[in-house]
This record gives C-alpha cells, sequence and structure tokens, in this order.
C-alpha cells in the first residue's frame, strides 16, 4: 500500500473529508516532488474516495510533473489568492468538506486562517502530524538504499576532512575543503552545517567552527552529513591530530566503548530507552556522566529531526526499518570534547550502519 493510501484508510476510517499537507517535507514524502516554497503556497489535498491533487506555484508545476507525480497539479500566480483557488479546485471533487485533517506541527497560523476564511463552517480537528510521524518511523528498501549512498558520501567527506587537516589550517578551512571535494563530485547540499572543532572547542556539542588555528596535539571531531535524493546522512568522528595526552585519550575509549556496545545491542524488540541507558552507563561508570549531555540518538531519514528518540523515558520498541543514529560524547569545558557517531537501520537480528569510516582511534601526523 502506497503512502498516500494509508492517509486515504485514514481519512476513511476517521470520517475525515479531506487532508491538507503543507510540510514541504512530507509532500516530498507522498508525492516524491520536494521544494521549500518559503513564503508561496504549496499543498497536497487528500480524500478518501477520490484522487489527490497538487496545488503549487505556478513556476513549480513543471517540475512536479518531472517529478513523476501522476495526479492532478494546479498551480498559481503569485498575484492570484491560492486559496480562493484551492476552494475551486476541492470544489470539483467534494462540495464543501466540512471535517478537515491537516497538520498541527506544521501548518502555519496565517495559512491556517486563510483557509479557513474560505470554509468558515469547517472544522478542522483532524491531525495529521502524528499519523505521518509514525508513518515514516519505518523506512522502505527504496528509502534505506537513498540512506546508504548518503552515507558513503559522508564517508568521503571524512576522508577528505582528515587529509585537509595540516598545521596552519582553520576550522573553517577544513570545512570549505570538505564542501568543495563534495560539490565538485555533485553533492550540493549538506544535511546541517559542517561542524570541525579542535581541542576544547569541541566541548560544546552543537558549535559552529571557528576561525582558531587547529591546535596540535589535541583532538579535532568532524559531525557532517550530506543530502542524497532527499535523504540525509549524519556522523561524527573524532581524531588525534598529533600525539594526544593520556587523558584525551582515556575519554576517547570511553566513547568508543559506549558507541560500540550500544550499537551491538540494537535488535528488534530492545526499547530505545535501554539503548540509551547501555551507553549511558557505560560513561557513567568511567566517572564522565555528567559530561554526556544529551541523549544517545534521533530518528532519521529526510532529515535529523524523525523518530524514535534514542532516550531516557521512550520506551518505544524497536523494528526492522526504524533509522536513527547512535552518538555518545564527552564535552569537558575548557579540555576536549569526544562525540562518535554512525546513524543505523534496524534488521531483522541487529544493525548495519549507513557510514563505515574506522571508529578506532586515528593518529593523523602534524606533517
Ligand atoms: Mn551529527
Ligand atoms: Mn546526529
Amino acid at each position: 500500500m502506497s503512502h498516500i493510501e494509508k492517509v486515504q484508510q485514514w481519512l476513511a476510517k476517521k470520517n475525515f473529508d479531506i487532508a491538507y499537507i503543507s510540510d514541504y517535507k512530507n509532500i516530498a514524502y507522498f508525492t516524491g516532488f520536494e521544494s521549500d516554497p518559503i513564503e508561496r503556497t504549496l499543498a497536497l489535498f487528500i480524500f478518501p474516495n477520490h484522487e489527490p491533487f497538487i496545488f503549487a506555484p505556478a513556476l513549480e508545476v513543471e517540475s512536479v510533473k518531472e517529478a513523476g507525480w501522476k495526479y492532478p497539479v494546479y498551480g498559481y500566480l503569485d498575484h492570484e489568492n491560492p486559496y480562493a483557488l484551492i476552494k475551486s479546485h476541492i470544489e470539483k471533487i467534494t462540495h464543501d468538506p466540512e471535517k478537515w485533517a491537516i497538520e498541527k506541527g506544521n501548518l502555519t497560523v496565517e495559512r491556517y486562517e486563510a483557509i479557513k476564511a474560505q470554509y468558515p463552517n469547517a472544522n478542522f480537528v483532524g491531525d495529521l502530524t502524528p499519523l505521518i510521524q509514525k508513518e515514516k518511523l519505518i523506512k522502505t528498501p527504496e528509502e534505506i538504499q537513498k540512506l546508504e549512498v548518503a552515507g558513503k558520501w559522508a564517508d568521503f567527506a571524512f576522508q577528505v576532512g582528515f587529509n585537509a587537516l595540516k598545521q596552519g589550517r582553520t576550522e573553517q578551512d577544513i570545512v570549505a575543503e570538505i564542501q568543495y571535494a563534495l560539490m565538485k563530485k555533485g553533492i550540493m547540499h549538506m544535511s546541517f552545517d559542517t561542524i570541525i572543532q579542535s581541542g576544547a572547542n569541541a566541548a560544546d556539542p552543537h558549535g559552529a567552527p571557528k576561525q582558531d588555528l587547529l591546535k596540535p596535539n589535541e583532538m579535532v571531531l568532524f559531525d557532517l552529513g550530506v543530502v542524497y535524493q532527499g535523504y540525509i546522512s549524519d556522523a561524527t568522528r573524532t581524531v588525534a591530530f598529533g600525539k594526544i595526552s593520556d587523558k584525551a585519550k582515556e575519554i576517547y575509549d570511553v566513547c568508543l566503548e559506549a558507541q560500540l556496545t550500544a550499537q551491538a545491542a540494537v535488535k528488534p524488540g530492545i526499547k530505545a530507552s535501554e539503548l540509551d541507558k547501555i551507553a549511558r552507563n557505560i560513561i557513567d561508570k568511567a566517572g564522565y556522566g555528567k559530561y554526556f549531555i544529551h541523549r544517545l540518538g534521533h530518528g532519521m531519514g529526510q532529515s535529523e529531526h524523525e523518530f524514535p528518540s534514542i532516550m531516557e523515558g521512550n520506551d518505544m520498541e524497536l523494528e526492522p526499518g526504524m533509522c536513527f543514529s547512535i552518538e555518545p560524547g564527552i564535552y569537558i569545558p575548557g579540555f576536549a570534547g569526544v562525540r562518535i557517531e554512525d546513524c543505523v537501520h534496524v534488521t531483522e537480528n541487529g544493525c548495519e550502519p549507513f557510514t563505515h569510516t574506522s571508529k578506532e582511534l586515528k593518529e593523523i601526523p602534524l606533517d
């Protein structure tokens, strides 16, 4: 059953007349057409017993067709009122739908009021957000294949980045080298701003790369990922740039043990919270628990903000096809930060990572 058919079935079961999908990432999920319309209106309408349609800015209509969408697509020009036009297209299918399902997690108040003005007596109680989040939990084989390709490009990016580490260069220089090499290979978008942090800078888990020179005999943290056909990669490696201290080695080893142990424990039926606990116990026992200041991992697919969340309190049992990161970190302010991250997909008896760059501590010579 297609993703759209699942929504149709849900609408019929819940007695809704229409679904209005507004999140462009979700439109891509259902239709294969991805474009961020910014302030313009892009919408997908799904009906329980009728074919769906896309409503798009006129300048996008041809791209929708090229993406393989086999149902109607209607365009509008910038000076037209999109919501009045939407109403005219809906009227061809169903007269004044009363019960609407919308994405409460995405539809802006402005857009909600605009559609409500066209249908003042309708009620907008249905919420598609949890339904779509649940549907996205289990990736199809086609989605997993794209995630694997995105992972291969992250591995490529690590190699470029490791080779670029040289004295006299800055963190930002390394970001530039990586993204230049990827763009020359046709990978035009990173899944988030590449993080390169040297020495104590890495103690800030979400810090941006600086113009600071790479510090010799310190660790360097790389957190990066690319977008491939609408699907992302996300991986972290921390390497030694020259000879690092015993204490730095120690936190690296603890973090690595936590990452490997949690990754080895992934299998259908284990709870998300249990994985977090496995990694956290190892870091706690080594005395660094207070420096592991985030959840173990997050779901991923089209973005790095999906489900399941791998954290305390989430007792969801893992199933084949779920995709998420395993990324323990130890961040000691003023000293250093280590994070090691792979994203994996759950298989019938374990998991497979999307990235394969070695996690053994890599020492990069200073010259
Ligand atoms: Mn990451
Ligand atoms: Mn991540």
